[in-house]
């Protein structure tokens, strides 16, 4: 099956205004968007029109109420301009978790991928061919309803836009670990990818910036004693023994970055262990001379190293220079992103004219 999108053209393209060797990370955005709505039930309206603003009611049910989540994912174009996405379907997958969180309609496989293609093809010059550069896409959904009162909407807009980026971080991270705000709590919304929990981290991590951190790394809300994630990825910790990161519950992200990497470790014979990890037993680690290197993962953040963390008002430094993992498994994900070795996982999707197609 196959949905019909109408397309309105941009008068005039914008990228003259973009420059590949100078990208400032989402303030220029491609020259179209997708838009379609959910109406009576269903999916309805699919169109590309040139990037713009868009007329919303004030009583616009997601400005109240916050029924709005997304996901981030990235084009990526290589030396031959050969155009791939990174598992595509993973986000799909995550968006439909967080819509089934926060009382949202489901979306099918085909708005989601038709709407990609056609999308990124029609806007395909502004992917940077540069390495390490990409094209940043943002799919999201909101609720829509024009009425007042406190309920789950009827109607809801699912739009995607999309701008060039270079890293999101050009330098390693200092980290604060958080030990008075919570981000996620045991049966909250940590674990859907929605708008609201950035809005509650942006006090905390304010505060940390004042204070000459990059980001609150979060622990859990019970204890403040588990490491869980930072602002916008998740954490990896890495001894000479094993890779540690914080295992998966419902006030943590699930990452594809994390996940890909947790496969891609194991397949080259680490030892990966997803558990909880105590703030002491980093320390710990640290103390003992073990502690060999720390990093972020995330789409925007790609694989960040953690120079040091704060706690307690203490500061540790994660000295770790050279042979880094985290600049490996970069590179490794680069090099399959540009088709350079060869997809054994099977994540990459090359972007073709009419088919999307497995390599
Ligand atoms: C998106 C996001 C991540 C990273 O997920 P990826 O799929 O790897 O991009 C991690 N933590 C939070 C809170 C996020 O919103």
């Amino acid at each position: 099956m196959s949905i019909k999108i109408t397309t309105k053209l941009a008068e005039k393209s914008n990228i003259s205004s973009f420059d590949p060797e100078n990208i400032v990370f989402g303030r220029v955005f491609t020259d179209h968007m997708f838009s379609c709505d959910f109406k009576n039930n269903q999916w309805q309206d699919f169109r590309i029109e040139p990037f713009g603003k868009i007329a919303l009611s004030p009583t616009l049910s997601a400005l109240h109420y916050g029924q709005a989540i997304f996901e981030g994912m990235k084009a990526v174009k290589n030396e031959d301009g050969v155009i791939t996405l990174f598992r595509p379907l993973e986000n799909l997958k995550r968006l439909n978790h967080s819509a089934e969180r926060m009382c949202m309609p489901q979306l099918p496989e085909e708005i989601f991928m038709e709407a990609l293609e056609k999308l990124l093809l029609l806007d395909k010059e502004w992917i940077p061919a540069k390495r390490g550069s990409s094209l940043y896409i943002r799919p999201f959904m909101f609720a829509t309803d024009d009425f007042l009162g406190v309920k789950a909407s009827e109607n809801y807009c699912f739009m995607i836009y999309a701008c060039p980026v270079s890293s999101y971080y050009s330098h390693p991270l200092k980290v604060r670990v958080e030990e008075t705000y919570t981000r996620a709590c045991k049966g909250g919304v940590g674990a859907a990818k929605c708008a609201g929990n950035y809005a509650a981290s942006m006090y905390p991590t304010r505060l940390a910036q004042k204070d000459g951190f990059d980001q609150v790394l979060w622990t859990d809300g019970e204890h403040h004693q588990y490491l869980e994630e930072t602002g916008t990825s998740n954490v990896f910790v890495i001894t000479p023994d094993a890779v540690y990161t914080p295992q998966l519950n419902d006030s943590l992200l699930a990452g594809i970055t994390r996940d890909s990497i947790i496969t891609l470790l194991r397949s080259q014979g680490m030892n990966v262990i997803e558990k909880q990890i105590s703030i002491n037993e980093v320390i710990g680690w640290h103390e003992s001379g073990t502690l060999r290197e720390m990093f972020v993962s995330g789409t925007a953040a790609t694989v960040t190293n953690i120079e040091m963390f704060s706690y307690r008002g203490r500061e540790y430094r994660v000295n770790a220079k050279e042979n880094l993992l985290s600049t490996d498994i970069l590179n490794t994900f680069n090099d399959m992103k540009t088709l350079i070795i060869p997809d054994k996982f099977d994540w990459i999707t090359i972007l073709q004219e009419s088919t999307i197609m497995h390599q």
